[in-house]
């Protein structure tokens, strides 16, 4: 059964914008995820980190860290268990977790589309579906897309996959919200992270070009707004897709048009 009362923070943990609630949040042993971790803790959270390694790369004080491939549902279901029986509740899910393929559509191996669809978009339904049965009224889901997600950015798999999570969290809002459960979704630009360093050096420079604010963001420029969504100040925002990505996707492919013309003139 779940308790729907707020209730004070257990011993240890600060009060914050998330005390006394419980978040999950996947892909979080380093990165974007990692990050979010951190913050949804020193917002006061109990903080359940999900990833794959058996132990996360980067630090996570005080953060419950559980080792789960997140397309792995034999896995989410044993996790759940685990977290009915020893917090009750599970009050924020962040679905992080994802993973990119940088073939272009003639490339593009239709097994890779297949394995970035079950990661990104299988991967982010198990994760919500495990949790959903120990989510009270008041839960919020934030689903990480991607500018990708709004472009036809060329790594085809990665793209789709973005895409394909907008119309999940769309759909969810609709059925979730009887149940005053929210879900929203966050569109990072190009965030400094373990992903985009893997990355060409041409990719990250063509992406600041882009960005009308004329640099990459930082994994602590998104973590905000992820806890705002988690947390009581966003009760009545649901279903909505919000970019935090310096601009880029904010002109529609032109902003090349008027730095030509500022050049020429
Ligand atoms: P990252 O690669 O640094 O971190 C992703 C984490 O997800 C890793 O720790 C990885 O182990 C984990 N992960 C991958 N597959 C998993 C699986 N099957 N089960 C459990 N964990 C798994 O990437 P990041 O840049 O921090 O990206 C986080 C999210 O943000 C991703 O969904 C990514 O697509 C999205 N995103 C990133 C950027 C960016 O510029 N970095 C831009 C837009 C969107």
């Amino acid at each position: 059964m779940i308790d729907n009362a707020r209730t004070a923070p257990p011993v240890g943990l600060p009060a914050g914008r998330l005390a006394g609630r419980v978040v999950v949040v996947t892909g979080a042993g380093r990165g974007q995820g990692a990050a979010e971790a951190r913050l949804a803790r020193r917002e006061g959270a109990t903080v359940v980190a999900v990833d794959l390694a058996t132990e996360p790369p980067e630090p996570l004080p005080h953060i419950d860290y559980r080792p789960l491939d997140i397309t792995d549902a034999a896995g989410w279901a044993a996790l759940a268990a685990d977290l009915a029986d020893r917090y009750g509740r599970v009050d924020g899910l962040v679905a992080n977790a994802g993973i990119t393929h940088r073939a272009r559509v003639a490339e593009l191996d239709p097994a890779d589309l297949d394995r970035v669809h079950r990661v990104n978009v299988g991967g982010t339904l198990l994760a919500i579906q495990a949790v959903l049965p120990l989510m009270p009224a008041g839960g919020s889901i934030v689903v990480v897309g991607s500018s990708a997600a709004l472009t036809g950015h060329y790594p085809v798999a990665y793209t789709a996959s973005k895409w394909a999570l907008r119309g999940l969290a769309k759909a969810a809002c609709v059925d979730l919200g009887p149940r005053g459960i929210r879900i929203n979704t966050v569109h990072p630009g190009y965030i400094e992270t373990p992903m985009t360093a893997a990355a060409p050096p041409a990719f990250r420079a063509a992406n600041i070009a882009e960005t009308p604010l004329g640099r990459t963001g930082s994994v602590d420029e998104v973590a905000p707004l992820v806890v705002f969504l988690l947390s009581a100040d966003a009760a009545f925002v649901t279903g909505a897709e919000i970019a935090v990505d310096g601009g880029l996707t904010a002109h529609g492919g032109v902003k090349s048009i008027g730095d030509a013309l500022r050049v020429a003139s």
